[in-house]
């Protein structure tokens, strides 16, 4: 809820406080139980932020950010002291995207699977044991590879070591940014499938980061659309790519393959015009609007609230209703 984070920028030898860089801007967003939520967005948006944020990597500006325990206890993890958040940090979990330099090379699986069971005291030496066998075969790893270490998998199946440390503490809740972004598009969806399936058996739910909207259709129940550190739209995926009511939705599907109608796939590259904005000092009113080909004066005089539209949809521009965006799909 309205999660904020600034970083303050200081001038002169006094180091006098002359404005805040925001990076993440009145963000408020919901992941229901046993979603995937998408998000996406240029890099810089400021989506992997909102991510560390949400799991308390990062010390938040400003908003808070409720979680529903396995329990069914909402707590504001905002107000959590670092001591009181440790119980809960077992239950919610980051994916990364280098499966190359995430890991350890030094530890074996065994050690870097069971590193957070040990790390929060669960289980003797032989339990653990047991449980990294068991989560080796969870995601499609031979139990045998126990003590070997990570530079003897290939890309792909480092990310599934990754994927069963995640698990390892039984989270409700993952956060994937760009997790399969490094791999070959072959192995990338089968760790989609990988994810999709542990989904369905353990419940979880997820924040799926990606820039790549192909991948964000095909994972996602809902998505949100993030720019320079603002949500601007949200919207059931289907929806989403059907009918974008953002024009920056809009420039982004663009830029994505179509089918032509001889079934080859085309890139159809509609390049935005422009570049992201400097988050240090951001356009006016509505951020989009140097870049945006339906900017109308009131878009740099007024900053559009995201505001709930029909479909159980959201949107962050004054003139959504009006515009007839074109989306991905037909
Ligand atoms: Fe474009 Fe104006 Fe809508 Fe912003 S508010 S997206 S500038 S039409
Ligand atoms: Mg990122």
């Amino acid at each position: 809820r309205n999660l904020k984070k600034y970083f303050p920028i200081q001038a002169g030898w006094l180091k006098k406080h002359v404005g805040d860089v925001k990076a993440i801007d009145d963000v408020s967003l919901d992941i229901r139980k046993g979603e995937t939520l998408g998000l996406v967005g240029e890099s810089g948006s400021g989506k992997s932020t909102v991510a560390r944020l949400m799991l308390r990597a990062y010390e938040l500006t400003d908003g808070q950010i409720l979680f529903r325990r396995a329990n069914n206890e909402i707590v504001d993890l905002s107000k959590l002291s670092d001591r009181e958040m440790r119980p809960l940090r077992a239950e919610m979990q980051m994916i990364f995207q280098d499966p190359y330099s995430s890991l350890n090379p030094r530890m074996t699986l065994l050690e870097l699977v069971g590193e957070p069971m040990v790390i929060h005291g669960v289980g003797s030496p032989g339990e653990i044991k047991d449980r990294v066998a068991e989560l080796l075969k969870v995601v499609g790893l031979r139990p045998e590879f126990i003590n070997r270490y990570p530079h003897a998998f290939s890309g792909g199946q480092r990310q599934r070591i990754g994927i069963a440390r995640a698990l390892a503490l039984n989270p409700s809740f993952i956060a994937a940014d760009e997790a399969v972004s490094a791999l070959d598009v072959s192995v990338a969806a089968q760790n989609i499938n990988l994810l999709q399936d542990l989904q369905e058996q353990f419940g979880l739910t997820y924040l799926f980061i990606t820039h790549d909207l192909g991948m964000v259709e095909h994972i996602s129940d809902r998505v949100g659309v993030m720019y320079l550190g603002r949500l601007m739209e949200v919207a059931p995926t289907r929806s989403l790519f059907s009918r974008p009511l953002h024009p920056y939705t809009e420039a982004l599907m663009a830029a994505v393959p179509q089918p032509d109608p001889r079934g080859n796939r085309t890139r159809k590259r509609v390049p935005l015009k422009g570049e992201i904005a400097n988050a240090a000092n951001p356009p006016s009113g509505c951020n989009f609007h140097p870049r945006c080909p339906y900017a109308q004066p009131k878009c740099s005089a007024e900053v559009p609230a995201l505001r709930d539209v029909e479909g159980g949809r959201q949107v962050r521009c004054h003139f959504a209703e009006e515009l007839s965006l074109v989306g991905a799909v037909a």
